[in-house]
């Protein structure tokens, strides 16, 4: 799934440690995200913020400032708010993986915000009305409030994640073994065995099926089946030197 980074903002709510500010930044950088809007935040151009945020101060020196959140999503069409906990107000929720879809498709036709609360209380159901659905990372039951840069970590993730391909295996994948390849590898498997005495097939039990479940859920490509015919062969080849 495709995502168009520049049209996601990162909104922090009147954070109060700078330090947090900076870590925030890095963890955006890291994520290819660079658009963080403050509401109402501390002093935070500080040594400690450019500390934090490492390589990433130039986030922090193009972060746009604002007195409430309506004015830092003013220009926004989806927004989503975090939060560690279930509200006494109802909100739709939305799991995180499925918040960083559809965070991903929005950012494809126009602006979309991910908000954050105050480090001590979060947002307050004010800011809450403004979100359209509640991202909330799973988290121990009773202990479910992360750092702040650690829950901009996490969800800046989950965007990078939506855009991978399904699976990674699939980029590399070789062409998958015939199954009558397969089939042959098979034969040739139980006659080894049973050459070297581990098989009887006068006693099979459930050998033969359980190395079908092992080798069938490796799905082997066609190189890969090669060789463990190569192994087999030359383990026969061996055993008649002996
Ligand atoms: N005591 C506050 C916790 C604030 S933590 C509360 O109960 O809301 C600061 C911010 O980090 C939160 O407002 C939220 O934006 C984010 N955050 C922390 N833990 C989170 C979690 N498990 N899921 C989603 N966001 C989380």
């Amino acid at each position: 799934m495709k995502i168009d980074r520049k049209n996601i903002r990162i909104v922090l709510v009147e954070t109060t440690h700078a330090g947090n500010i900076g870590a925030a930044a890095r963890a955006m950088k890291t994520m290819g995200l660079s658009d963080l809007a403050l509401v109402s935040p501390c002093a935070y151009k500080t040594y400690e913020c450019y500390a934090r945020a490492s390589g990433a101060g130039e986030i922090i020196d193009a972060v746009t400032s604002h007195a409430t959140l309506q004015d830092a999503v003013g220009d926004v069409g989806l927004v989503i708010g975090t939060s560690a906990r279930l509200r006494s107000l109802a909100w739709p929720q939305l799991p995180t993986v499925e918040a960083a879809q559809k965070i991903a498709a929005a950012s494809l036709l126009g602006k979309v915000a991910i908000v954050f609360g105050r480090e001590r209380s979060g947002l307050t159901n004010d800011e809450l009305a403004l979100c359209s659905s509640l991202l909330i990372i799973p988290s121990n039951e009773q202990f479910s409030s992360l750092n702040l840069a650690a829950a901009v970590q996490i969800v800046s993730y989950e965007l990078m994640r939506a855009e991978l391909p399904d699976s990674p295996l699939a980029v590399a994948a070789e062409s998958p073994a015939e199954q009558a390849e397969l089939e042959r590898f098979y034969e040739h498997l139980a006659v080894v065995m049973e050459e070297i005495g581990y098989y009887d097939p006068a006693n099979p039990r459930l050998l033969m099926t359980r190395m079908r479940r092992l080798f069938n859920r490796a799905e082997p490509s066609v190189s890969e089946l090669q060789v463990l015919r190569g192994v087999l062969a030359q383990m026969q080849k061996g055993r008649r030197v002996d």
